[in-house]
């Protein structure tokens, strides 16, 4: 099985030439799945990992628009739909000069199996764009979204493809390319999107539902050791929407967040973040952390990483890759119980074995920040029985779900004789479901 698997692998590689963000969530994958392949030799006799590795459909389009000097811009847009078996394609679309064929991928990859360990019918997707919204005003982002779905709207729709937000991709971004599908089509379809604002379809509790579902993640996996996060000191990495929300969910439980940080380097506020201060600088003036521990008299450290800090949880909530071996290891240093990712991959693999031999509780992301997704579902489940749920009852909603997925990743690693191994266990319970569902609907 062990040499079966690195021939897809090795396949997969081949095939997607320079794409190492794929590559790596991929590989991360495939080194849980020998036992249930093992255990199912069904799954191989389909090629269902073959399949699942390959995309349904991938769209590549120009998005030309004009910027507020009168220049034409052309930028790159992307959607990944990637696995339809158990519902819509379903994941965010993010803007950011990074963003190429392989960082979707890779998210799109990730996002089939977090969409499965939800429980919910949803299938797995992700779009984006090359294109920079920072330093970028009002107008140019609205005539650049409406560029982008201009050509996007085509390949969407309620029950074919649902796209919500990402890095560089909030409530104002939303609007317009909500705004422009609903004028082309014609049709004032809530469902196509989700992340909406509340007076139009949006759903309360979908903003904080990733952050806050990180944190009420990393609650479940403390109390596995008695543990809680009152009185903990918690570091938080990025200053953005999961950012924020998983900083405002720790505070609630009591935690001591002391920083966060965002691509200029990381504030530092032993007196514990002001969240309204830090929102009114991100959300409202679209400025930098900088400026946050300027008005608050923290302290700012340029150019640096916020795991230096130390913590006894940290949660990494910015981007792939930014919590390597040296980070980890510093983090160790300071004593850390656990590490949660609202971010998706942000921890270098390398990162994950060091703080795993070291006994940390780790959440992988497709895991600990499946509660946007899932609250994502919720916000479809409103719109289609024309319904609006209370901020308490959604929130209740989300944290069950949370429990669910902690509960079945822990069982699952148990079952599979990796007790306390949440990569395992959400691995393999993401893939089965998916599996199962490919295997019932034939080859197609
Ligand atoms: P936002 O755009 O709201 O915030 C992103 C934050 O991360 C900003 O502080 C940004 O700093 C920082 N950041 C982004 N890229 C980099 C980089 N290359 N280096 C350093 N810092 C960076 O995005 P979200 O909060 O929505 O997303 C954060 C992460 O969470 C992403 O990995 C996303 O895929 C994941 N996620 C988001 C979900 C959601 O519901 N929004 C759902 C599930 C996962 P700056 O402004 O300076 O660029």
């Amino acid at each position: 099985m062990k040499e079966q698997l690195a021939d897809i692998l090795d396949q997969v590689l081949r095939r997607n030439p320079g794409e190492r963000e794929f590559h790596q969530a991929v590989r991360e994958v495939f080194e849980s799945l020998e036992p249930v392949l093992r255990k199912n030799p069904q799954y191989v006799d389909a090629a269902v990992l073959e399949r699942l590795c390959e995309p349904e459909r991938q769209i590549i389009f120009r998005v030309p628009w004009v910027d507020d000097e009168g220049r034409v811009q052309i930028n790159r847009g992307f959607r990944v739909e990637y696995n339809s078996a158990l519902g819509p394609y379903k994941g965010g679309l993010r803007f950011h000069p990074s963003v190429y064929l392989g960082i979707v991928k890779f998210l799109g990859f990730e996002q089939v199996f977090k969409n499965s360990l939800t429980g919910m019918p949803i299938g797995g997707g992700k779009g984006g764009s090359d294109f920079d919204p920072r330093g970028r005003s009002t107008g140019e982002v609205m005539r650049f979204c409406q560029s982008f779905m201009t050509e996007l709207y085509r390949h969407l729709g309620e029950h074919t493809d649902v796209p919500a937000g990402d890095i560089g991709v909030g409530g104002r971004e939303i609007g317009y390319l909500f705004g422009q599908y609903k004028r082309i089509t014609n049709r004032w379809e809530a469902g196509v999107l989700t992340g909406k604002g509340l007076s139009w379809g949006g759903s309360l509790v979908r903003t904080e539902a990733t952050g806050y579902g990180t944190v009420l993640f990393a609650e479940r996996m403390l109390a596995t050791r008695g543990a809680s996060f009152d009185g903990r000191r918690v570091v938080v990495s990025g200053a953005g929407n999961v950012a924020q929300y998983a900083i405002q969910k720790a505070q609630q439980l009591g935690a001591h967040v002391v920083a966060c940080s965002d691509s200029t380097g990381y504030v530092l506020d032993e007196r514990g973040i002001d969240l309204p201060l830090l929102q009114q600088v991100r959300e409202a003036e679209r400025l930098p952390v900088s400026v946050y521990a300027e008005r608050r008299g923290a302290t700012f450290v340029p150019g640096r990483r916020v795991w230096e800090v130390g913590a006894e949880v940290a949660l990494p909530c910015a981007t792939q890759n930014e919590l390597d071996e040296d980070d980890a290891a510093a983090l160790v240093r300071s004593g850390v119980l656990a590490v949660s990712e609202g971010a998706n991959m942000p921890t270098t693999p390398a990162a994950v074995a060091l703080l795993t031999e070291a006994g940390v509780l780790f959440a992988p992301g497709k895991a600990a920040n499946a509660g946007g997704v899932a609250t994502s579902a919720l916000e479809m489940q409103q719109n289609a029985s024309r319904d609006a749920w209370t901020f308490e009852y959604t929130e209740q909603r989300l944290a069950g779900i949370m429990h669910g997925i902690h509960d079945r990743c822990l069982a699952t690693a148990d079952e599979y004789g990796a007790p306390g191994n949440y990569v395992l266990g959400a691995n393999i319970a993401g893939f089965t479901k998916v599996a199962d569902a490919m295997l019932a609907l034939g080859v197609v």
